[in-house]
C-alpha cells in the first residue's frame, strides 16, 4: 500500500514537472499577432498562462492599441543550423 502510494506520487509529479517544462517551452518559442493593428507582441508569462484558448489562439490584450480578443498565434523557432548555412 506505501509503495503503491510512492509510485503515485511519483508519476504525480512526474506529470506535473512534464507539463511544466511544456508549457514554458510554448510560452517561449510564442508570439501573438494582434489583429486590430497587427503588431506581433509577447504576453507575460501569467496573461499567458491563465488566457483562455484555442490550438492555435489564445485570449490577450494587445500591448500596443490595447484591443482585446483571441490572437492568433505565431511560432518563434530558430533553428541554429539554417543561420550557419547562409
Ligand atoms: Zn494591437
Amino acid at each position: 500500500m506505501i509503495k503503491n502510494n510512492k509510485v503515485n506520487l511519483a508519476l504525480g509529479v512526474g506529470t506535473v514537472v512534464l507539463t511544466g517544462v511544456l508549457v514554458a517551452a510554448d510560452y517561449k518559442t510564442s508570439k501573438w499577432k494582434c489583429r486590430y493593428c497587427e503588431e506581433e507582441f509577447k504576453a507575460s508569462f501569467s496573461e499567458y498562462f491563465f488566457a483562455g484558448h484555442t490550438p492555435t489562439r489564445r485570449k490577450l490584450m494587445c500591448p500596443v492599441c490595447g484591443n482585446k480578443g483571441y490572437f492568433k498565434c505565431i511560432r518563434e523557432i530558430k533553428y541554429r543550423c539554417n543561420n550557419e548555412k547562409l
